[in-house]
């Protein structure tokens, strides 16, 4: 097999502070595997620019300029990590044998990916990076983590334990997701249902280089929900089983409560009937709360809306490289 073209994904929120360091250190690592004869000299970085509000599309767009690795694809709305995502494995899969998706805060360790190419190279057409510890997490965010993976693989999702987005993938791997219709994709559950030979690489997971987490608490709920609720029913089988538990128990109470009542002892039944109310209202608006999810969901994906939409690709423009520093 000759040299394989590798592109590196990178998606990109409000990156501007760390993007700098992001460009050099990736296109240094470039540069190095392209030596080793690991990759073609032809590999790319490719930088989505996720509707940021600040100067990261000119940043990469400039180092575009005079650093022919640099691609960039510049979408017109922020639409989220996984579909910023998703828009950069399918512009990058045209000129590429395979793809390695990394965060833009450098916070997973760019060695692996030479490691990833030798299992390429190896024949594994997918390679999942998974951290060895979070000693660099805060407690808050570990702890919610771990929790959001067991959660999961109770409910039937077959996702890699401390494995998030950084990952090599084929171009047949990545051609195959677009046979996968739904438009809000999560990758990490949506990748090893491809089933291609896969294999995983190990590492530490450093702190964020700079510029604050794009995952604030709102989204990492709003992600470990969309999660759940993408692959599993669980949660609406779960409501129908408290559902039925609180008839059972209600039934109890109530035979009760008759019972006192014809044994002269009657309460004034005050406490009881405000705690049901209070229950079977929690219960109810819980209920209905994950129906409202799932309804939700179908109607997002009736509407088929666009996942993403392009605003500049300079993979597929005219692109002048003025000078090649590296
Ligand atoms: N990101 C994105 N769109 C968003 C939010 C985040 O493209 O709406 C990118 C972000 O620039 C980064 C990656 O997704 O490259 C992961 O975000 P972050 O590092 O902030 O998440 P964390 O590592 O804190 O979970
Ligand atoms: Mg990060």
């Amino acid at each position: 097999m000759s040299d394989p073209i590798l592109t590196i994904v990178v998606p990109c929120f409000n990156e501007e502070e760390v993007l700098p360091i992001t460009i050099n250190e990736l296109t240094r690592l470039l540069t190095e595997l392209e030596q080793e004869m690991l990759i073609s000299p032809n590999s790319k970085i490719l930088f989505v620019d996720d509707g940021s509000k600040d100067h990261t599309w000119d940043i990469i767009y400039q180092s575009g300029l005079n650093n022919r690795r640099v691609k960039g694809l510049k979408l017109s709305t922020n639409v989220g990590h996984q579909q910023a995502l998703l828009a950069g494995l399918f512009s990058a899969k045209e000129h590429s044998d395979c793809i390695v998706s990394i965060d833009a805060d450098l916070q997973d360790d760019i060695r692996a990916i030479r490691e990833f190419i030798k299992k390429f190279h190896d024949g594994f057409e997918v390679v999942l990076g998974v951290r060895n510890e979070r000693k660099t997490d805060t407690f808050f965010k570990k702890h919610t983590a771990q929790g959001f993976y067991k959660l999961m693989k109770k409910m039937g999702v077959n996702i890699v334990y401390n494995h998030a987005d950084f990952r090599l993938m084929s171009r047949r791997a990545v051609e195959k997701l677009e046979n996968f219709g739904e438009i809000n994709l999560f990758l990490r559950g949506i990748v090893p249902l491809i089933g291609f030979n896969t294999t995983h690489v190990y590492y530490n997971r450093k702190e964020r280089l700079a510029g604050e987490t794009k995952y604030p608490l709102k989204k990492m709920l709003s992600f470990a929900l969309d999660g759940i609720t993408s692959f599993s029913v669980t949660p609406i089988r779960f409501v129908s089983l408290v559902g039925f538990v609180s008839f059972l128990v209600s039934l109890i109470f109530g035979g009760y409560f008759i019972l006192l009542k014809f044994t002269g002892n009657t309460t004034t039944g005050w406490t009881s009937l405000i705690t049901s109310i209070w229950l079977i209202g929690g219960l109810q608006l819980i209920a209905i709360g994950f129906i409202g999810e799932y309804i939700g969901k179908i109607y997002k994906e009736t509407k088929r809306r666009p996942r993403y939409i392009v605003d500049i690709d300079t993979f597929n423009l005219a692109y002048p490289v003025l000078s090649d520093e590296n």
